[in-house]
């Protein structure tokens, strides 16, 4: 079974446009002490080849694609950067084919970026963790200090700026999960994407590298019970969301409950390299394994993004992310979980992804919730 949206195209690049970043968050997969050419940001000739490819690729299939600014801190390309970037869209004639999206941490936004997001039409999504000490735990500056009060207050100036904004938020599994969905309700935010920590099964059992993801479980389950309670519709999370609409065999776009087709992703890498999702950035960050780097480049004189996408396809079927694991297979909360991310899955102990997900106890456990939740909901309001 896969509960996969089946998009059959690549409609989302993610685009590493800075390899830089003004905060050290203690989870960031990207801005480390193993960070390669720090500092470095993408070429006009870079941008140019990856819109002219990319408007090759949609214009043929007559279809639309989105274009999310990433980094690092993508606002540190700075304005009169970005704008060269943005006027360049309309320049290569990929302006039509696509939307643009932006992930910020948001410690520069101030009135002029509000003016620039707003006047180039880009969607924002704001980096916040769930609560003011899980935040300040792990989102910290260079010199160590939080910073939940700046990103609060960037928040709300685009509030009231009227700009809709959603938000990103890693689970720390330490927090407590009612506290959680209320500091995020307390933000107004209308939709919220809660992530669990990026991690694979590999990287659990070797006691470097492993994480701590005793406290998840808990921290899911309170936190949909905080959701749900008072049926308030106000605030989407998509992990819960996700959850209740693959009970009912719907189809979503959350990787996190292998809801997405992984197929439909690339990112592109500051110097143009064409990588699959991040998740997969840290197997080969801790040499765990390959499978990040697709040894394509949009600078290649042969370079396609039909032929990338092909390639894409061949790795997703190899790694099994179109499938559920075997051990799945006969899990009572599968249609929900979906086997989580497949990137979550990997073992190095036979290098294969057919096995439950790393965070397989706390996806069962939000599953057996959302069941519950789903058979009677009135306990819970
Ligand atoms: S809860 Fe565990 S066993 Fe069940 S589908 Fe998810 S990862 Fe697989």
């Amino acid at each position: 079974m896969h509960a996969g949206h089946a998009t059959d195209y690549l409609h989302i690049l993610v685009v590493k446009v800075v390899r830089a970043c003004n905060l050290r968050c203690k989870y960031c997969y990207y801005i480390n002490d193993d960070t390669r050419d720090y500092g470095s940001s993408m070429t006009v000739e870079t941008v140019t080849a990856l819109y002219e490819r990319y408007r090759d690729y949609l214009s043929a299939l007559g279809r639309q694609g989105a274009i999310v600014w990433h980094g690092g801190e993508p606002l540190m390309l700075g304005r009169r950067r970005f704008g060269a970037f943005m006027e360049l869209q309309s320049e290569t004639g990929l302006a039509p084919f696509i939307h643009n999206k932006l992930q910020t941490n948001a410690l520069l936004i101030d009135d002029a970026w509000i003016d620039f997001l707003r006047r180039h039409d880009i969607g924002i999504g704001v980096s916040i963790d769930t609560d003011r000490s899980a935040h300040d735990a792990n989102r910290v500056t260079p010199t160590g200090e939080g910073t939940y009060d700046q990103t609060v207050e960037a928040l709300g100036r685009l509030r009231r700026a009227g700009v809709s904004t959603g938000v990103l938020s890693v689970a720390d599994g330490v927090s407590d999960g009612r506290l959680a969905i209320s500091s995020l309700r307390a933000l107004g935010v209308s939709s919220a994407d809660i992530l669990l920590p990026m991690t694979n099964n590999a990287r659990q059992r070797n006691p470097e590298t492993a994480i701590d993801l005793e406290g998840l479980p808990e921290f899911l389950v309170d936190a949909f019970r905080a959701w749900v309670k008072g049926d308030d519709p106000s605030m989407r999370v998509r992990l819960f969301s996700s959850m209740i609409l693959q009970a009912f065999g719907r189809r979503t776009t959350f990787l996190g409950t292998g809801g997405a087709d992984m197929s439909s992703l690339a990112v592109i890498e500051t110097d143009g390299t064409l990588c699959m999702d991040t998740e997969y950035s840290q197997l080969e960050r801790f040499g765990i394994a390959e499978g990040y780097n697709t040894g394509l480049n949009v600078n290649d004189t042969d370079f396609s993004f039909a032929r990338a996408e092909k390639l894409i396809k061949r790795f997703v079927a190899k790694v099994g992310g179109d499938r559920l694991p075997t051990d799945c297979q006969n899990c009572e909360v599968a249609r929900l979980c979906g086997g989580g991310h497949p990137g979550s899955r990997y073992d190095d102990a036979d290098h294969s992804h057919d096995h439950r997900s790393a965070h397989c106890k706390a996806l069962y456990r939000l599953g057996r919730e959302t069941l519950s939740y789903l058979n009677d909901p009135h306990p819970y309001l």
